[in-house]
């Protein structure tokens, strides 16, 4: 057999603004260049406990277990599903968007019952419906997306949601894949016992190492299991051997994703967490007044600055003008999903990628695309 033949690798030079990933910084491009080391060596270990107190500062946590999970958002999200959902517990997840209804499968896989609480795709939660839910439903565990990237939507007011939960006896779960380090997030403050992230949004590093952080409540649930996990790879409580005390082997730490996270995370620390969440207000604002001298408006009722759908005009392509950013101007942004497909342009604004010259790029090669 020929060896097959394969090329330099040279991809094309793009500006990444759709639903993620975003433009990774120089800098996290640099740290990925450096050597490796083994994920046991005490040089590695000490580089463990700065990533974990970097996502510590970008979370506002003082969660002892908060730790990146090695794999994508999906694989964040499937170990905070996976190991607080007991067999038999009943979780309550919105079915406002997309990473709702994923969350949903999940809680299924793992045994558990799914009730839902709704909304329109581009409305938030309504505090009132969650609580009228958890009466009904008396859930073990209520989950939540903070930044649905499917519809654009911030879920406001955190804090009511998470009060009505506890009151009912539930932990609760926040999807924050697009909001860590782009928008104002609290985990202590705000009650969350759960959060998942991913790194290749806000943060800017690319996908493979995602931040989670967990309450002591939910430690305690999972280490008081009846029954393991059905995932051994995302069992928490064999991982929290490995970034805990220990330092037991588990499996290979993405050696490399892990220097990326932490150039990403000392980025953040640099910038300072509030400076950057009102960079990416400030940035976002721009570009949402842009299509609105355009004559066009965000179809979500709550804005989500990390992204924001633009409502396209009765009668545009929407495949067309995604097309046109890409081949004329070298510009990723992404369509809509479920509900909203077709009518929407989703136009991400994170990390990176929130900066003033892109968003002045996108706004006139959106009014060339629709011209
Ligand atoms: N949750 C939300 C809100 C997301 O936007 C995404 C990815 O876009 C995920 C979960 C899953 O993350 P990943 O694609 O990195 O597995």
């Amino acid at each position: 057999m020929e060896p097959p033949e394969a090329g330099e690798l040279t991809p094309p030079d793009r500006t990444l603004m759709g639903p993620g990933p975003s433009e990774v910084h120089p800098r996290v491009r640099r740290a990925m260049s450096t050597p490796l080391v083994g994920h046991l060596d005490p040089a590695f270990v000490d580089l463990m406990d700065e990533v974990q107190e970097l996502l510590r500062y970008t979370f506002r946590t003082d969660n002892e277990f908060t730790i990146p999970v090695s794999g994508t958002g999906s694989a964040a999200m499937e170990s905070a599903i996976a190991n607080l959902t007991e067999p038999d517990d009943t979780v309550l997840v919105p079915d406002n968007g997309y990473f709702g209804d994923r969350m949903a499968s999940m809680v299924r896989r793992a045994g558990g019952t799914v009730e839902r609480v709704s909304a329109p795709w581009g409305a938030p939660l309504d505090p009132d419906d969650v609580a009228a839910a958890c009466e009904t439903h008396d859930p073990d565990v209520v989950g939540f997306v903070h930044a649905e990237t499917s519809t654009g939507v911030l879920q406001p007011d955190v804090p009511a949601l998470t009060e009505i939960a506890h009151d009912h006896g539930a932990l609760t779960i926040a999807d924050t894949v697009t909001s860590l380090g782009g928008v104002e997030l609290r985990v202590d403050e705000w009650g969350i016992d759960a959060a998942y992230s991913a790194t290749q949004k806000c943060l800017s590093a690319p996908p493979g190492a995602s931040p989670l952080t967990l309450s002591e409540r939910a430690v305690e649930k999972v280490t008081s299991r009846d029954a393991p996990v059905r995932s051994w790879y995302l069992d928490l409580s064999l991982l929290a051997d490995y970034w805990g005390e220990e330092r037991a082997y588990h499996h290979t730490a993405p050696i490399t994703n892990v220097y990326a996270l932490r150039e990403a995370l000392r980025l953040v620390a640099e910038e300072g967490i509030e400076a950057r969440w009102e960079r990416h207000e400030r940035v976002a604002g721009a570009l949402r007044d842009g299509v609105e001298a355009m004559g066009l408006g965000l179809a979500s009722e709550s804005w989500l600055p990390s992204l924001n759908t633009v409502a396209l005009p009765d009668g545009v392509d929407d495949t067309a003008v995604i097309d046109h950013l890409l081949s004329e101007h070298g510009i990723e942004v992404a369509g809509g999903l479920g509900d909203l497909a077709g009518d929407v342009l989703r136009v991400g604004c994170m990390g990176h990628s929130a900066r003033p010259a892109n968003v002045l790029a996108l706004v006139a090669a959106l009014g060339d695309a629709l011209a």
